[in-house]
């Protein structure tokens, strides 16, 4: 089923106070941002809201800060950063308990089209479980909710679901839109071949994923440490990788599940094995490309080999969508990247759409200088899983429908 939520373009703000839910966690070095891209991907929606005249209140967490308040989680630094950005006053309410006397000043001071940027709303220990009386008094700032936070969507906080319990003018950011049309569309309505690529370390992480690209892909290519799970699960020797015993008969049912529907579930079947994994992770290390179905048992797989980058860059060759998930290999080392990059580069040379599921691919993707050739790199590691899982988030679930 398509999503079609109301976003910040069917809404009328003039005069309004808005709340907008941003992500705003962004790594900082001693109280220095050390990155902006979540700050500068919030922008479209925060001028948006300007131009239109509202009364702009911006809300985040950052970091995790265990017991209430503290000042390396503060986000005074976020408010300077985007003043730059924006080239006017973001004015911040630094409240411990966020909506407090400084918060409630400020947003009764405001103009159309000012900023205010709330504390860290983790600073509320009622935040992360969804509790009153936090919700009520996020809302008690604003007239309109919108949530524009991908990298937050999948947990039901205060200021990601329970807040709209109290406002009920509420729609997506642009931000959000884009996620959902690209990752939503991808799973749902994917103009085929539709080719999903899974990695990363564990199968038992992405148990659900596998589960529920099958039955929407055509084709489901498996590398990582994963791989070896359903190697093994093929009668394989697979020496000393990466293997969860208690899922092999899993990878059988998905074997199983493949061929039933008639999909393609394409598994390495080259190697590149090493004596041990590399330590530190970036160590030089030697390797051999071996045939998966000749891993000795004192060795250990920890990339895919190079018949297999072949296979599985022609897989992506004919594809019309691509969602990735999740390195091939060791990525972290130069001499075990290789698999990754090889993926990244196939996904850069296709025509197709190409979508990054966030976390580690993402990271690999961007680091690798691959990203402006993707169409769509997801801003949200854990949320984009559970989006290709086939959950509902419930941060887009509360979020009216158009
Ligand atoms: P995230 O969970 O942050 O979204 P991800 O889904 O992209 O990330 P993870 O499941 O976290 O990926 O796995 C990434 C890790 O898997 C990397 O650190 C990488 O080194 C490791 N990895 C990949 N292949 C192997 C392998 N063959 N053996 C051991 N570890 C591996």
């Amino acid at each position: 089923m398509k999503l079609n939520k109301v976003t910040v373009d069917d809404l009328n703000v003039k005069g309004k106070k808005v709340l907008v839910r941003c992500d705003f966690n962004v790594p900082l070095k001693d109280g220095v941002i050390t990155n902006d891209n979540r700050i500068t991907a919030a922008l479209p929606t925060i001028k948006k809201l300007i131009d239109d005249g509202g009364k702009v209140i911006l809300c985040s967490h950052l970091g995790k800060p265990k017991n209430g308040p503290e000042d390396k989680f503060s986000l005074a630094p976020v408010a300077v950063r985007l003043s730059e950005l924006l080239g006017k006053e973001v004015v911040f309410a630094n409240d411990d308990e966020v909506v407090g006397e400084n918060a409630k000043k400020a947003v009764a001071q405001m103009n159309d089209g000012d900023v205010v940027l709330l504390q860290n709303t983790r600073f509320r220990k009622e935040e992360t479980k969804n509790l009153e009386p936090f919700s009520s008094e996020l809302a008690s700032l604003a007239e309109v909710f919108v949530m524009d936070a991908f990298g937050s969507a999948h947990r039901a906080h205060c200021s990601t679901a329970g807040v709209t319990d109290h406002i009920k003018e509420t729609a997506v950011g642009y931000l959000m839109q884009k996620e959902i049309n690209y990752l939503g569309n991808a799973v749902e309505t994917p103009v085929r071949p539709f080719v999903a690529i899974l990695g990363g370390a564990k199968v038992a992480d992405k148990l659900n994923v596998i589960s529920n690209l099958l039955e929407k892909c055509d084709t489901l290519i498996i590398g990582g440490g994963m791989a070896y799970t359903f190697l093994k699960a093929q009668g394989k020797e697979v020496g000393l990788s990466l293997v969860d015993d208690s899922k092999i008969d899993y990878c059988k049912e998905m074997m199983d599940k493949a061929e039933k529907l008639g999909k393609k579930l394409l598994l390495p079947v080259d190697t590149t094995i090493a004596a041990g994994f590399p330590d530190p992770i970036d160590a030089p290390i030697d390797v051999k490309v071996v045939d998966t179905d000749k891993i000795p048992a004192d060795m250990e797989g920890l990339d895919i080999g190079t018949k297999t980058q072949e296979l599985f860059a022609d897989a992506v060759k004919s594809a019309k969508t691509v969602v990735w998930n999740g390195p091939m290999g060791v990525f972290e080392n130069p001499t075990l990247a290789k698999g990754t990059i090889s993926v990244a580069q196939a996904l850069a040379e296709t025509d197709a759409t190409t979508i990054i599921g966030g976390g580690d691919s993402a990271a690999a993707v961007i680091q690798l200088g691959f990203a402006d050739k993707m169409s769509h790199i997801s801003t949200g590691g854990g949320a984009s899983l559970e989006y290709l899982e086939g959950k509902t988030l419930p941060g887009i679930a509360v979020i009216a429908d158009k």
